[in-house]
């Protein structure tokens, strides 16, 4: 199977924020691994802007040096290393004053693809997309990408609306949630929506119901002032959690067009019914042999953020009412690990008796690591002494399914970027769809505030807190374990 890759206009990439963290560990890694495959066309350039006084050349040197540590490179890519430096340049300005605008101005290229990365804290979205106006930067070739987080709750995400809408069309404004940009996550659209073989079993008759998980090992370290003012509810379970629950749920679009998939996104969430307190468990990460505790990291001994959730969710419509969606996401967990479990129900009728077991069909999208879909198949246990019944997987795992020259396929951030250049929004948030997720995520939080709600406390390296296992056992259920 040969991968196909289509070069894309020729196109101006400014980065706001080019020295900093997601800047050199992601963003440039993955357009230098784009430029490596050929898809850049001949004179596309990236201009790296943030305040540092630094000249144009000693920002190649800091990126090389990012590039050597984050992009793995064959022999040919080091050869290319150079012809990629040659294309980055770098302007010193600041967000929130004139100071070098003209500059980036004069850097700017007429008649292709203009894209600014905002990859800088969200209080200078705003004023970034008021001077790229103001120095009249804009055109209708032009697109603003925007990270995460958009907003802290309904009321910011508004006004941040609003504040980009006021000097960009909807369809110039790509919000980034990287989940999206995941292989698996789009091939969880393939199999819905590619095959017949799921689509006819994917409702509440057949399906008993849905985990979630997104497992991290990692703690908060280096985020925590930003982190205790969110926490895992604003952190994961408003974009990421939700935009994979979208997916799961939403009927199919009548194309793969942006706004024909995002239609269907908006109606899962505004279908999501509100969460009961008694569905919800948070929890917080306790000091242990494995490291200091949340409260130690924040340095706040009575902080009541939570770094792990599990919640109980209903999408309240036809195909999905009586089937529970079960999302969960914590912080130094067992193990890192992406998944999303499908929970078939048990066959009607056992034609082998009860000793034969019970078994029930279950879909697993791997989305990290090792992306990839297992579906669960009850066979017989080979060899004599009667029908004794075993769950293998059927697995479809990409790495090897697609063989060799597919065995490393683009990561989130070099999908998304490209699909920037080449103005499809398939995989990025539109406004309305962050503004009903916070519309559903507001009264929780809410409600925890207004309980006095302290988190529980859970132990690093464990699945979290017993409270979540009691969410599942409560409904006889049972999480699916953490595995990396
Ligand atoms: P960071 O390491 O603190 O970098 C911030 C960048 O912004 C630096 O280049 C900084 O350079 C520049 N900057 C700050 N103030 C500026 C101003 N007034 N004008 C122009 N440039 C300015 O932050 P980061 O971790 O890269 O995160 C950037 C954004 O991505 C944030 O919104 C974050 O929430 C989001 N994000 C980050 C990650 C991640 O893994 N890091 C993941 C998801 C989302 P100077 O100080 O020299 O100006």
């Amino acid at each position: 199977m040969v991968s196909r890759v289509i070069p894309v206009d020729p196109f101006d990439l400014v980065i706001f924020g080019g020295t900093g963290d997601l800047a050199q560990r992601k963003i440039l890694p993955a357009l230098f691994r784009r430029y490596c495959a050929g898809q850049w066309p001949e004179d596309a350039q990236i201009i790296g802007a943030a305040r540092g006084d630094h000249t144009p050349d000693e920002f190649r040197k800091m990126t090389a040096e990012s590039l050597r540590q984050n992009a793995p490179m064959r022999a040919q890519d080091v050869d290319a290393l150079n012809g990629f430096l040659q294309r980055v340049d770098y302007v010193s300005l600041d967000a929130l004053s004139a100071e070098g605008w003209q500059s980036l101005a004069k850097k700017l290229k007429e008649n292709r693809v203009r894209a600014f990365y905002f990859s800088v804290g969200p209080s200078l979205f705003g004023p970034l997309a008021e001077r790229i106006r103001l120095h009249d930067m804009a055109s209708e070739h032009t697109r603003i990408v925007v990270e995460k987080p958009f907003g802290h709750d309904l009321g910011s995400a508004r006004a941040l609306n609003a504040t980009l809408a006021a000097h960009f069309d909807e369809g110039q404004i790509y919000r980034i949630d990287h989940y999206l940009g995941k292989e698996t996550v789009q091939n969880l659209m393939a199999v819905r929506f590619g095959n017949m073989l799921f689509e006819p079993l994917w409702n509440s008759q057949y399906v008993d119901h849905i985990q979630i998980t997104v497992a991290e090992t990692v703690g908060i370290d280096g985020r925590e002032d930003y982190y205790e003012r969110a926490g895992a509810m604003r952190d994961m379970v408003q974009n990421h959690l939700m935009q994979l629950l979208c997916l799961i749920a939403m009927e199919p679009p009548a194309k793969f067009d942006p706004d024909a998939v995002r239609d269907e996104k908006l109606k899962v969430i505004r279908a999501l019914d509100p969460v009961e307190p008694h569905h919800i468990v948070r929890g917080q990460f306790a000091a242990g042999p494995e490291g200091p505790g949340y409260r130690d990291v924040v340095s706040n001994p009575r902080s009541t953020t939570e770094s792990y959730v599990a919640l109980r969710a209903h999408v309240s419509n036809w195909r999905w009412a009586g089937t529970p969606f079960y999302l969960r996401t914590g912080k130094r967990l067992v193990a890192r690990s992406s998944v999303i479990n499908v929970m078939f129900k048990d066959a009607p009728h056992s034609i082998f008796g009860e000793e034969a077991g019970r078994h029930a069909n279950a879909l697993s999208i791997r989305l990290q690591p090792n992306e990839g879909i297992t579906l669960k198949v009850t066979i017989k246990e080979p060899g004599p002494g009667g029908m004794r019944l075993i769950d293998v997987p059927l697995d479809m795992s990409f790495a090897e399914a697609l063989g060799p020259e597919n065995q490393d396929p683009p990561d989130a951030y070099e999908r998304l970027v490209m699909d920037v250049i080449r103005g499809n929004q398939t995989l990025f948030m539109r406004g309305d769809e962050v503004e009903a997720a916070w519309a559903w995520t507001d009264p929780v939080i809410a409600g925890w505030q207004a309980r006095g709600d302290v988190p529980k406390p859970y132990d690093s390296g464990s699945t979290g807190p017993g409270d979540a296992e009691l969410l599942m056992k409560r409904d006889g259920r049972r999480w699916q374990g953490i595995k990396p």
